[in-house]
């Protein structure tokens, strides 16, 4: 069952999600050179607590960590490790947060460093597809027009959607109904009405489409091991309109301060 949020869960939820926009602030900030990818968990684990939230992602089916950190080849749900930054890599930070009994979750692609012409295009378009979809969300359409327009976007960049990871709806918990696929039919799926509360993410690969997960049980990479890039918000439906209650800004602010991070 779709469940549809009042006024005032929708400003809790808004209130979640800007917590997670504030702390992908501080990992654009942070990421530098050499840094590992364990310590941008640690600090992002400390601002969300810092900020009365609770990280989601951690203990989720036994996830290890506060954040998924997925580079380059990696799709999602990569696990934070020694692992450093060095010039040339992307990485797609996804965070989730409970506070007041709401989840926030959402995600961006950094660009460090040298990024080749093709890797950054494969960010841009990403990006753009996800706005993309958000136009699609208003009163009289339903997810499917959402899914459309997404896959679309990206294919006509010639790149593989992913079939297997989708968006979903968002509340009191990390995912509820419906499901909000990157790929799929105009008119079909949800209706989208006022009160509706979705995370849209478009996980998109400059090659294939097709994926396939690593032995830790999480970290999911293009099975050609081409590069993907993801970007998620969190949307509510409004007097039968987006509402985007997540932001970039804190992220983009700080990426204008980080001289090792190109903005895309
Ligand atoms: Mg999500
Ligand atoms: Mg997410």
């Amino acid at each position: 069952m779709i469940y549809l949020k009042t006024a005032e869960e929708i400003e809790l939820m808004r209130h979640a999600a800007q917590i997670v926009s504030k702390t992908l602030g501080l990992i654009a900030s942070e990421i530098k050179e050499g840094v590992s990818l364990k310590h941008l968990d640690k600090i992002a684990e400390e601002f969300i607590r810092d900020n009365g939230g609770v990280p989601v992602f951690k203990g989720y089916n036994g996830f290890p960590a506060s954040l998924c950190l997925s580079m380059n080849e990696e799709v999602v749900h990569g696990i934070p490790s020694d692992r450093i930054i060095t010039s040339g890599d992307i990485l797609s930070v996804d965070c989730g947060i409970k506070k007041q009994g709401f989840v926030g979750d959402h995600a961006y692609t950094f660009c460090a460093g040298e990024i080749k012409k093709e890797v950054q295009d494969l960010v841009r378009v990403t990006k753009e597809s996800l706005y993309v979809g958000i136009e699609q969300v208003k009163s009289g359409n339903r997810i499917g027009d959402v899914s459309y327009a997404i896959q679309q976007y990206a294919e006509k960049h010639g790149y593989g959607v992913v079939r297997e990871l989708v968006g979903h709806g968002l509340g009191k918990n990390l995912h509820e109904k419906p499901e909000v696929p990157n790929y799929g039919k105009r008119g079909s799926g949800a209706k989208i009405q006022n009160g509706l509360t979705i995370a849209i993410e478009p996980m998109i690969n400059m090659g294939t489409k097709d994926i396939k997960q690593l032995n830790d049980g999480w970290t999911i990479i293009t099975k050609d091991k081409k590069p993907s890039a993801h970007f998620e918000h969190d949307v509510a439906v409004v007097n039968g309109k987006a509402d985007i209650l997540s932001t970039f800004s804190y992220a983009e602010e700080a990426m204008k301060k980080n001289s090792f991070l190109v903005k895309i």
